[in-house]
């Protein structure tokens, strides 16, 4: 198949798959009227959410079973989508699902989104970790994902993480996903784009022979790769999903875990799952238990002021190990 025909088959399974994750919150159309509104003292975010009467939102546009945009209807759909809308209809009442206003965020815009104000909150498989948190605060998790592998199908020279060293590897600059690829197999020859997709791209016409990230990520590209790749459902970490906020906010980031508390109680975080990754052919788990960690006393302080060696935040390139090459690939050459 030319590479064309295929990129247009894939998008037209993504579609389908989008279309398949519809479900719109619960059904609930009603839109609740200002009395009918939970109340919230004022001052918090969560009133002043409510009073603008509108909620912004970064998540992935391009991320089968969490976040994809549907091309028919403009609207993007997922597990990481429904989540949003219910922590809106926390805030606006019934309905409040629809005051959501997306915007896609990739893995390495998250935390600049978060601090410069163009999200309110940042649902977007996003990894909790103590780099992040010296930046953002994180409500959850609400999922824990693992590192795993995708590979082409016929290939059987790639059986562990250990087997991408001296192998040309694609995953997403800004994401944990290239920290641990560069712990685990330092003389990998990284390719960074921006997106998973571009990655899904590069391995069907040859540039890398593996792409590495969350196996959640990669199921979804696996199920719209008309049977070319596979997972090698070899996990090598664990990746906690948070809502990220803006650091410091601790009436909100309490909300949020109040609110998770809720959905994960009364079932609709399962329905969210069964109507979204549950498609994929995934098995809903237990909701993990909530970390409501203690407010850090260092609320101003940078990552470049943290403790850890590298950072994922703001775009900024981990350490690189002198024995990993890597190609930065534009956004652009990947179409
Ligand atoms: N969960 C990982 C992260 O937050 C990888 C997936 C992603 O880039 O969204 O970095």
């Amino acid at each position: 198949m030319s590479k064309r025909r295929l990129l247009i088959t894939s998008v037209a399974v993504l579609a389908l798959l989008g279309a398949a994750c519809g479900g719109d919150n619960n059904g609930a159309k009603t839109t609740t009227s200002r009395a009918q509104q939970p109340k919230f003292a004022a001052g918090t975010t969560m009133a002043r959410l409510q009073a603008a009467g509108r909620i912004k939102v970064g998540t992935k546009y391009d991320q089968p079973g969490f976040g994809l945009r549907n091309p028919t209807t403009g609207k993007v759909e997922g597990f990481d989508v429904e989540i949003a809308k219910r922590v809106a209809e926390h805030i606006f009442g019934a309905g409040g699902g629809d005051k959501v206003e997306f915007t896609e965020a990739v893995s390495k815009n998250r935390e600049p989104y978060i601090q410069n104000g163009t999200v309110d909150l940042v649902v977007a498989t996003y990894t909790i970790n103590d780099a992040r948190k010296q930046v953002v605060d994180f409500a959850g998790p609400y999922f824990v994902a693992k590192q795993d592998i995708m590979v082409k199908k016929s290939d059987t020279s790639i059986n562990s993480v250990a087997d991408l060293n001296g192998k040309k590897v694609c995953t997403v600059s800004g994401s944990t996903s290239e920290k641990n690829l560069r712990a685990k197999a330092p003389t990998a020859s990284v390719t960074l784009f921006d997106t998973y997709s571009k990655c899904a791209e590069a391995l069907t016409d040859g540039r890398v022979v593996a792409v590495t990230t969350d196996n959640t990520i990669l199921a979804g590209l696996v199920q719209a790769s008309n049977d070319t790749f596979k997972l090698l459902e070899r996990p090598f970490s664990d990746e906690p999903y948070g809502i990220g906020l803006k650091k410091g906010d601790e009436a909100f980031r309490s909300f949020l875990n109040d609110t998770l508390e809720k959905i994960f109680k009364n079932g609709d975080w399962a329905k969210a799952f069964g109507a979204t990754l549950g498609k994929l052919g995934l098995k809903a788990p237990q909701p993990p238990a909530l970390d409501r960690y203690a407010a850090s006393a260092t609320a101003t302080s940078t990552a470049a002021g943290g403790t850890s060696a590298t950072t994922d935040s703001g775009g900024t390139a981990s350490t690189t190990p002198a024995s990993t090459s890597t190609t930065v690939a534009s956004s652009t050459t990947a179409s």
